[in-house]
């Protein structure tokens, strides 16, 4: 872990994708209907960009193939504000529903379109809610061959609809069968033996901040980074309401009128960066001489703070 002006260094990170596309509310017919739902994504984004602005802070976009076809400008006004692009994949596709070859089409476009707007390597890769799972353990080969670096889809917990329990939950390298991948889980917390999901989205707006605040202040006594995720829809109290599942109403909408503030507190409390700058801190202490035929990680990334 890095410091920056005394503080340690965590990860910030932003899934881009419209309030319509998440997997929760999936449905083939909403599915064919993507392009006629009201599009909130860039306004949204750009409201995260400013707040990011006014902190002083870079994070990791996970941008969806989808939304950077749409929304090129956007993807550009992020490169140009610092921060990190990464892949989402692209059609927002859960993994577990996926084969091996549609699974390796759509990251493949994916970071296809990315990297052709932004002329720069996309690095890693977030599946749609977090469906790398055991079951699916065959997609992280499949991303060393596709290029990808690292990836941040595994969630250390039980959960109803991903996770892996009892994955590692700390970032370290995978050996896969195509070579090594980095793997950077979302963060938990270790509370009386059990893992508690601290690392954003419905958690973070469930909890009271101070609760959370203190989530987190434990997961960085251990020494650990924190690898937070939000959306931008998550912003975005006026969005448009769907039917569907109780349980994923009261999880997609809950307190989303308050997450702008909280986020902003918790940018005064912690400092972050993108996922990139772990694995340039990792590389500059593991690494005393550019080598990156032994380190396997590529020298244009930061080498540390
Ligand atoms: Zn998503």
């Amino acid at each position: 872990m890095s410091f920056a002006g005394g503080k340690p260094m965590h990860c910030l990170s932003f899934d881009v994708e419209e309030h319509f596309q998440v997997s929760a509310f999936w449905s083939e017919a909403r599915r064919q209907r993507w392009d006629k739902y009201e599009s909130r994504v860039e306004n949204n984004t750009r409201k995260l960009i400013e707040l990011l602005a006014q902190h002083d802070t870079k994070a990791t976009f996970f941008v969806l193939g989808w939304v950077a076809e749409r929304y090129p400008g956007l993807v550009k006004v992020l490169v140009g504000q610092g921060h990190e692009i990464a892949s989402h994949g692209y059609g927002h596709e859960l993994v577990t529903t996926q084969s091996p070859e549609q699974f390796r089409h759509d990251v493949r476009r994916a970071k296809y379109i990315l990297e052709d707007m932004t002329g720069s390597p996309v690095l890693g890769y977030r599946a749609p809610s977090f469906s790398i799972t055991k079951d699916t353990l065959w997609a992280l080969p499949i991303l060393v061959e596709e290029g990808y670096l690292y990836d941040s889809s595994v969630f250390p917990i039980v959960h109803d609809r991903y996770g892996m329990p009892g994955a590692i939950a700390t970032c370290h390298e995978i050996a896969t069968s195509a070579g090594p991948l980095w793997e950077i889980p979302l963060s938990t917390a270790k509370i009386a033996g059990c893992r508690i999901p601290v690392a954003g989205g419905g958690y973070f707006r469930l909890f009271p901040y101070t609760l959370l605040r203190w989530l987190l202040r434990r997961v960085e006594g251990t020494g650990q980074p924190l690898v937070i995720y939000l959306h931008p829809w998550e912003l975005d109290p006026a969005q448009p309401r769907m039917s569907g599942p109780l349980l994923s109403q009261f999880r997609h909408y809950l307190n989303l009128g308050k997450t702008e503030r909280r986020l902003s507190s918790m940018l005064d409390d912690f400092s972050f960066g993108p996922l990139r700058d772990l694995l340039g801190e990792i590389r500059s202490v593991t690494c005393s001489s550019p080598c990156e035929s032994e380190c396997r990680i590529p020298s244009a990334l930061p080498a540390g703070r």
